[in-house]
Parts: C-alpha cells; sequence; structure tokens
C-alpha cells in the first residue's frame, strides 16, 4: 500500500460546486481521505506513508483535454518551423541549421511557408532541397496544410512520377516538381508517419509536453491502432503514464479492427474508448457545412463529408461495442445531419452518453434545444475565438450569435467540456480558459463585440476543463478530488480564482501529479 499526504495552502477538489480543503491523503493513487492538516499528518503516520508538505502552494484538478492529436503534436514537438520564410535562401539555411541540431532524425518534417512571401517570386522545388536531404524522406507542409512541398526520396518511393493525378504538380515538361495538393497530402502523411520507427520516443515526449502543462489526461481523436499499441508498450514499462491517454480510433483503423474490438482494449491510463468521424471541414477553408451560403462568398454552402445514413451505421457498429461516437461537425448544416443520426440512435436505445459532436462552431437555437433534450455531449475549443478572428466576415453579423455559444450552451444545460484540438491550438490549458474568459475582447475580435455575454467565468471554464471534460470521456474517477478519485492534480503558485484573466494566461504550473506520483516538476520549484 502506498500512501502520500500532501498538506497545501489550499486545495481545490471541485470548481463546481466549490469544495475547498487544505490537506489530502493519496493511497494507490487515489484520493482516500480530504480534511485537515493534523488529521492527514497523522494518518500518514499511522500508516507509514510520505508527508509532501505543500503549503505555500495551491492544488487544483489537473487538465483534461479530451480533444487532441497527440501523433501530430508529437511530430509537431520535432518539425522545423517555416513560418515568416521570407526566401529560398531562407528556406535552405533553416533546413540546415535544423538538421545540424537534430543528427539522428528518420524523416524531416517542416510546416509552415508561403510562396506569396517568398522572394524568388516562384514556389519551391525538390530541386531545392534534394542536396540538404538526399537520404531521407523530407516533406514540408504550406502554412494552409493542404499543400507540401516533398523530395526525391518520396517521390520515388511512393512512385508519384507515375501518378497521372492532376494534385501532383508538373514542369510544362511534364517534370514533377515535388509539390502535392489535397489527397496527396493526406498520402504523403501516412507514407511519412509509417517510415518513423521511433513512435514510442515521440509519443512518450508529447505526453511528458502535456504533463508540463498541467494537463492530466487526454482524449487521442483520429488515433491510429499502432499508437495505442505504443502507448500500451509505454504504459507496461512502469504500469504507470504521465498522462492517461482515452483513444477514439480513425475511421479507417475502425473498419479494419472492428472485430477484435468488442474485449476491453484497455486500463485505467491508456485505452481505446470511441471512434472520431467527420461531418464537414473547416471555417477557414470555407468546408463546414452551412444552411446558407458563406457571407464571403455567396456561392458556396461548404461541403458535407458523410451522409447520415452512414454516420448512424458506423455509430450502431461502435455503440454496440460499448464504444463512444465522436463526430466533428462545425457547420449548423452539418449539426443537423449529425443530430439526425444522433436523435435516431437514441430512439433505438443507444445512451446518449456515448454520443459527442466536436466543435459545434456555427449551431442554431433550436438545436442546442435538441442537444440539451437528447443529453449529448458537446467538445468546445474556446481558443478558436481568438484564431478565427476574421469568423464574423465569413458568416455575417446575422449568424454571429450562433458561433461559439459557450454560455447559452452551458445555460441550456449541454454537458460541456473544454479543449484544444491540439496542435491546432496551443495545448496550454490556460491559453484556453484566457479565450473562454475574455472571447478575444483584448484582441479586438470582432464576435466579441457582438457577443460580450457568452463569455465564461474563470470558476466555470476551470470546472468546464475538468470536471466537464472527464463527463466527456466517461471517466468516473478523473476531473475533480473528491474522495475516491484518481489523485490527478497539479501545483500552482497562485489561486487562480484570484487573478485577472491575463495574469491567468501565464500562470506556470509548478509540478504534476497523476495516480498521486510526479509526472512533471518545474526546474524552479
Ligand atoms: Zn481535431
Amino acid at each position: 500500500m502506498i500512501v502520500k499526504g500532501f498538506l497545501c495552502s489550499k486545495a481545490y477538489l471541485s470548481f463546481k460546486p466549490l469544495l475547498t480543503e487544505e490537506a489530502f491523503l493519496v493511497v494507490n493513487g487515489k484520493v482516500a481521505y480530504v480534511g485537515s492538516y493534523e488529521r492527514v499528518k497523522s494518518l500518514t503516520k499511522e500508516l507509514s506513508g510520505e508527508l509532501i508538505d505543500l503549503r505555500g502552494y495551491v492544488v487544483m484538478p489537473g487538465f483534461v483535454d479530451p480533444h487532441t492529436h497527440l501523433d501530430s503534436l508529437a511530430l509537431s514537438l520535432t518539425s522545423l518551423e517555416l513560418r515568416g520564410v521570407m526566401s529560398i535562401k531562407e528556406l535552405r539555411e533553416r533546413i540546415k541549421s535544423f538538421l545540424s541540431k537534430h543528427k539522428d532524425l528518420e524523416v524531416l518534417y517542416g510546416r509552415g511557408w508561403d510562396q506569396e512571401l517568398l522572394a524568388e517570386g516562384r514556389w519551391p522545388t525538390r530541386w531545392d532541397i534534394d542536396d540538404l536531404v538526399p537520404d531521407k524522406p523530407a516533406v514540408l507542409t504550406r502554412l494552409c496544410g493542404h499543400v507540401a512541398l516533398v523530395n526525391s526520396v518520396v517521390i520515388d518511393e511512393l512512385g508519384l512520377d507515375r501518378l497521372s493525378n492532376p494534385n501532383v504538380v508538373r514542369d510544362a515538361n511534364g517534370r514533377v516538381l515535388g509539390i502535392v495538393k489535397e489527397d496527396l497530402v493526406g498520402l504523403v502523411w501516412d507514407y511519412l508517419t509509417s517510415k518513423i520507427k521511433s513512435w514510442g520516443k515521440l509519443l512518450s515526449n508529447s505526453l511528458r509536453y502535456l504533463a508540463s502543462l498541467g494537463v492530466t489526461t487526454v482524449g487521442f481523436l483520429d488515433a491510429r491502432l499502432r499508437y495505442v499499441k505504443e502507448l500500451m508498450r509505454l504504459y507496461s514499462l512502469n504500469k504507470w503514464l504521465p498522462v492517461r491517454v482515452k483513444a477514439y480510433l480513425s475511421l479507417k483503423d475502425f473498419i479494419r479492427y472492428k472485430e477484435v474490438l468488442g474485449v476491453a482494449l484497455g486500463n485505467e491510463y491508456v485505452g481505446i474508448v470511441g471512434i472520431k468521424l467527420f461531418m464537414d471541414g473547416s471555417l477557414g477553408a470555407r468546408t463546414a457545412y452551412l444552411s446558407t451560403p458563406y457571407e464571403d462568398d455567396p456561392k458556396n454552402r461548404g461541403q458535407l463529408l458523410m451522409r447520415w445514413g452512414d454516420l448512424l451505421k458506423y455509430s450502431l457498429e461502435a455503440t454496440s461495442l460499448g464504444l463512444q461516437v465522436a463526430t466533428h461537425a462545425i457547420g449548423d448544416a452539418a449539426i443537423d445531419e449529425v443530430l439526425k443520426a444522433y436523435t435516431e440512435l437514441v430512439r433505438r436505445g443507444v445512451d446518449p452518453k456515448l454520443l459527442r459532436i466536436e466543435h459545434l462552431s456555427v449551431v442554431r437555437p433550436d438545436q442546442i434545444e435538441l442537444i440539451s433534450k437528447l443529453g449529448i455531449k458537446v467538445s468546445i475549443q474556446p481558443r478558436f475565438v481568438i484564431s478565427d478572428w476574421w469568423v464574423v466576415k465569413r458568416v455575417g453579423r446575422g449568424r454571429a450569435s450562433w458561433v461559439y455559444p459557450f454560455k447559452t450552451l452551458l445555460k441550456s444545460g449541454v454537458p460541456l467540456g473544454i479543449s484544444t484540438d491540439t496542435p491546432v491550438e496551443p495545448p496550454n490549458p490556460w491559453e484556453s480558459i484566457y479565450a473562454a474568459v475574455t472571447r478575444g475582447a483584448y484582441e479586438g475580435i470582432e464576435l466579441s463585440s457582438l457577443t460580450p455575454n457568452e463569455s465564461l467565468s474563470t470558476d466555470e471554464a476551470l470546472d468546464l476543463y475538468t470536471r466537464g471534460s472527464a463527463k466527456l470521456l466517461n471517466d468516473p474517477y478523473i476531473g475533480t478530488l473528491e474522495v475516491g478519485k484518481y489523485a490527478d492534480f497539479i501545483v500552482l503558485t497562485e489561486d487562480p480564482l484570484r487573478l485577472n484573466p491575463k495574469e491567468l494566461r501565464s500562470l506556470k504550473v509548478l509540478a504534476t501529479y497523476v495516480g498521486g506520483r510526479e509526472s512533471w516538476v518545474s526546474s524552479d520549484w
């Protein structure tokens, strides 16, 4: 029996209802007792446990981020930053200096270049990078993610020069330039990730990074089974992980492996809990599916990526195995299609606890009412408010009140959790708390001035990012520090409920504990 007693200035056990204590006892990774210094001290002594004195510090439940892309985050942590590159010469210099610092790379992955900025006034080609990366695959994606520059290794191994696909760009002589678009970016990405043998190391680095930010559990969306297997191998080394991982398989892997998913896969640290589906695209690319056209593109309503009948079919298969369904839906017309399928599922007796909608960015009041009535859970990303600063121009003022209506969702009783969709948004939880509370007011964002009442209070945001997100993942043992829960918590120098939003944004985590065990500690502690 492992016993640890923790003494703090203040321990937030939960934010809604607001429960605080001064000390707590952890037995075998779970909170066994909360109460006074004296009682925790004496219990720790009687049980021959270890006493950890955090007086002077504030403790709160660890952050639960129910929508992340761990694999992309892992790659982005060792990727070459190409944003702001102003010439092909500079592109080459950045590659050279990156490779000299990262000698053991299996592949070169970079992102963020924009040909509009290049002094040479042309697109970069494979001949600009081949001599620098002659012996391993190089994939450098453009800022938008829909275009990539690849080297000759990639072209040869994938046989891109033999494809008649128009998304392989050629010069007037028919020579393949190394620029690929749209579907081929996906193909190139799959190839690149298959060339990496050190996924264990990459995933482990990304978990440690998340732990350093105060995250103790993540939902890993669109996960491939091979990454889940790798995480399970990491778990088996210490029977522990620095961050708990709940995987939602990609549709591709669900279809491929569904026969074996009926048996319980996983444990309290890593497991498969659901599948991820897509109904539409994004507002940024004007591919989110809207009921009437985009304000700044009057012929375009976006794209529906899956029919509701297919959503129903996959959802029935997944939920019959006890798995959740997390469906990406950003535009209100896509949300209509999801609600058609989800209403039918609930009518057929599927537990609404198994049904999630991701993003729910442009949502009408009638839809909110139905979501609330059905009891469907919603994963929101408050940081989108700041990234999508142009959103009112895109959907029009008339629809502004439908965009990211967090407070309305909360008041309507929709079960909500806060997430980041990292690496789409920064994984630092305080960034999302700041965005939820300020709604872009300090950045002068138009949506904020049109919908000021949709801001959340700090305690609401903290509650949704801990207890709320835990509910989204259907894990009754995380999200608060009440007796019986896992001792997943973070140590702070300051009380987050006493800080203004700007101070919140720069709040640092001193240490993170998962299952009562230190998963990260700051060097300046
Ligand atoms: Zn996502």
